[in-house]
């Protein structure tokens, strides 16, 4: 146990914390204490003047010359550049574009076409995790289905269990960095490293890794990533997705979503299709523009800091919080499910509870914000950027008093969004 005892010793780690300016760069409401920026992350001032600007100015007021005049027209490639520091990647290898689930789609239907034209063309299989995020699994089962050539999906339900998946049949081995409802993080320059021995490609999901751990995907030999720009990149709700391309695999990445913006010269309006060189070829049709540009303005926040400053102030929160609920909760049947060791775990802290919906519930109603995840999972995002020590503190304390008090309703319904 560290020597925080006390919320005087909270309030003066955060005197003493290096991004607590950071936190003024975010607008959040009184009275609450945000720990769900993993699903949406909270907003950044400057977003409210920027979609102001986009709406009145560049498009009201410039109308169609914005595509040029604004560069509206390069914003996925400009935003994709801004954004691959954070994850290891090179200048124009990545684009913010689509949604994640059309970008996974993008990067698998890439994967498995450069290995039928490789010498893993026999292989049939794409290995995940059955604890992946639905739609990830969705995405894949729907585009082996569409293929049928006898691809499928192979399911593992451990980590362990995951270097024998990946055998002479795998073709892609398909992970998210970090679980989004456990926040167990993956070692991906081991898994890719196990994967290229095995002849397997790796595509890899960052929904809970960008902004929010450090990723680098040069120096693990990833070979294909995607990724969420609205939950730890603050991006805005609904904000683009990003898909990441190495330069060795640019001139062999081919999907089939070949769209007029993913073609060499869009506005020759030819018959044919010729993929675009760089990057641009991950792209498919005209992007949500407003959306898009408010992703700058999370994105501008991070250029203040380093991912290794986020990091370190990441397992502090988690630490603290977990160290909290265990010494001062300790008489509730809670179970911690995020792991206890650093290079495992992600920027979260998830605990079960046999009634963890309504204690949620509870929590929601007394100001502290998380969310509920299937089973009995309340999940607590931690966001360095603007979550403190006391927020840590406070949201610990209202959870002991509800759980002391037992006031939560154990008979409330389950919604089907919270
Ligand atoms: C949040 C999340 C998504 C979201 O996908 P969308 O297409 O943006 O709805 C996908 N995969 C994972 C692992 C996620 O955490």
């Amino acid at each position: 146990m560290s020597a925080v005892m006390t919320r005087d010793d909270c309030v003066a780690r955060d005197r003493s914390d290096p991004l607590r300016a950071l936190r003024e760069r975010f607008d959040l409401p009184e009275g609450v204490i945000y720990l769900d920026g993993n699903s949406l992350g909270a907003r950044p001032k400057t977003a409210l003047a920027r979609a102001q600007e986009v709406v009145a100015r560049e498009w009201g007021q410039d109308l169609i010359k914005s595509w040029n005049t604004a560069g509206w027209f390069e914003l996925p490639k400009r935003l994709g550049d801004r954004l691959a520091p954070l994850i290891g990647a090179k200048e124009g290898e990545v684009v913010v574009t689509d949604t994640t689930s059309l970008n996974l789609f993008k990067a698998l239907a890439a994967a498995l076409q450069l290995q039928a034209r490789g010498p893993g063309a026999a292989r049939r299989t794409i290995v995940t995790e059955r604890s992946n995020f639905p739609t990830d699994i969705y995405m894949a089962e729907g585009l082996t289905q569409w293929l049928d050539r006898g691809y499928r999906v192979r399911l593992v339900d451990s980590v362990e269990e995951i270097p024998a998946a990946v055998d002479a049949d795998c073709a892609v081995l398909m992970l998210t960095h970090v679980n989004y409802r456990t926040g167990y993080q993956h070692d991906m320059a081991l898994l890719s490293r196990q994967a290229h021995a095995a002849g397997a490609l790796t595509v890899w999901d960052l929904a809970h890794s960008a902004g929010a751990v450090p990723v680098d995907l040069h120096a693990a030999e990833a070979d294909f990533a995607v990724g969420c720009t609205y939950k730890y990149l603050n991006g805005g709700p609904g904000a683009p997705a990003f898909i990441w391309v190495p330069q060795r695999h640019l001139a062999a990445f081919s999907h089939p979503l070949t769209g007029w913006w993913s073609h060499a010269r869009p506005f020759a309006m030819s018959h044919g299709f010729a993929a675009a060189d760089g990057i641009g070829r991950a792209l498919c049709g005209t992007q949500p523009v407003v959306s898009l540009a408010l992703v700058e303005c999370g994105l501008e926040v991070f250029e203040e800091t380093t991912m290794a400053a986020i990091r370190e102030k990441s397992l502090a929160l988690t630490d603290l919080f977990i160290e909290l609920v265990e010494s001062t909760c300790g008489g509730h049947p809670l179970g911690l499910v995020t792991p206890r060791e650093h290079p495992r775990r992600g920027s979260q802290a998830s605990f079960t509870h046999p009634h963890g919906y309504a204690v949620m519930q509870a929590l929601i109603a007394r100001g502290v914000i998380g969310d509920y995840r299937e089973p009995e999972i309340m999940r607590f995002g931690f966001t360095p950027l603007y979550t403190s020590f006391a927020d840590v503190w406070d949201a610990v304390a209202i959870l002991k008093d509800i759980l002391d008090r037992e006031a939560y309703d154990i008979r409330a319904e389950r919604s089907a969004v919270t």
